[in-house]
């Protein structure tokens, strides 16, 4: 495996993607993972690879939805697996979430194994394996259809980092309070989901879990303030304009090379 020097200008979008390709050789990441973490990357670039204010806001609000939900659950795929499974274990811990296993290119192979790299990282209960508890939403047409019915299926908030858009807008439509990570402000996914945190997974995991010990103690009224005053629209807006001013800022100091 190619060595990544540490003052490369791109060091660490590097190491996410050798994760990743690490993760597609182990079996957990399909090739179609890979080039859903290129667009997201394309994304990232202009937000210039950091945790936004819009995103901590987020990521507060996310906070607080977790620690309000009398039953949250957290859906991983192999991406979310392959980069934040340690992230994912830790904030199950101080949320008492479940923890499912969901997929879109399913396969029992890449369940057991997503399942088991998850418990090697500190996750306790897997769900979403045995098929005596999958339940099926009639409104997904792909195979993330299939849920735990001790999961998913009776969850009243639903984590989903690096969902698509048809699954998020049928959990919405089933009553629960979905949250997304997603670096696109634009995709079906961000504008579905109650609270969409614009940023990369790999920052957005520790934010969460960092929020959620930090607000742990609080009231709940506090707590249900934060994610009632929360605006996805204005923040999903907010973080669009964000990146055309960046984006107008890389214009502006480059323009002499299109000269
Ligand atoms: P949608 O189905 O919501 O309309 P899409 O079809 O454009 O979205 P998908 O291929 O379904 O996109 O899902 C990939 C999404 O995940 C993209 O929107 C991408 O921005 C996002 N994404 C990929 N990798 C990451 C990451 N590491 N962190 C955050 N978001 C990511
Ligand atoms: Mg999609």
């Amino acid at each position: 495996m190619d060595e990544i020097f540490p003052n490369h200008p791109r060091a660490e979008s590097l190491r996410i993607r050798k994760k990743l390709t690490e993760g597609m050789r182990a079996g957990m990441v399909v090739p179609e993972g890979l080039t859903a973490h290129g667009r997201g990357e394309a994304f990232d670039y202009l937000l210039g690879e950091r945790t936004t204010e819009l995103a901590r806001e987020a990521a507060e609000a996310a906070s607080a939805a977790l620690l309000l939900a009398s039953h949250p659950v957290i859906s991983v795929n192999g991406n979310t697996a392959a980069l934040v499974p340690k992230e994912v274990a830790e904030l199950a811990e101080v949320t008492g979430a479940g923890v499912e296993v969901n997929l879109f290119h399913r396969s029992r192979e890449r369940e057991l194994l997503i399942a088991e790299h998850l418990k090697k990282h500190g996750c306790r209960e897997v769900l979403g394996l045995e098929e005596e508890n999958a339940v099926r939403i009639a409104e997904i047409q792909s195979e993330r259809r299939r849920v735990d019915r001790r999961g998913i299926f009776s969850a009243d908030v639903v984590l989903v980092p690096l969902e698509d858009g048809d699954r998020t807008e049928a959990l919405q439509r089933m009553g629960k309070l979905v949250i997304a990570v997603d670096l696109n402000p634009l995709s079906r996914t961000a504008r579905a989901a109650r609270i969409t945190i614009v940023d990369n997974v790999v920052r957005a995991l520790p934010l969460l879990v960092e929020g959620c010990r930090r607000m742990r103690g609080m009231p709940r009224e506090v707590l249900r303030g934060k994610v009632e005053t929360f605006d996805n629209e204005r923040n999903l807006r907010e973080s669009l304009r964000l990146m055309c001013g960046r984006l107008r800022e890389l214009f502006d100091s480059g323009e002499h090379l299109f000269k």
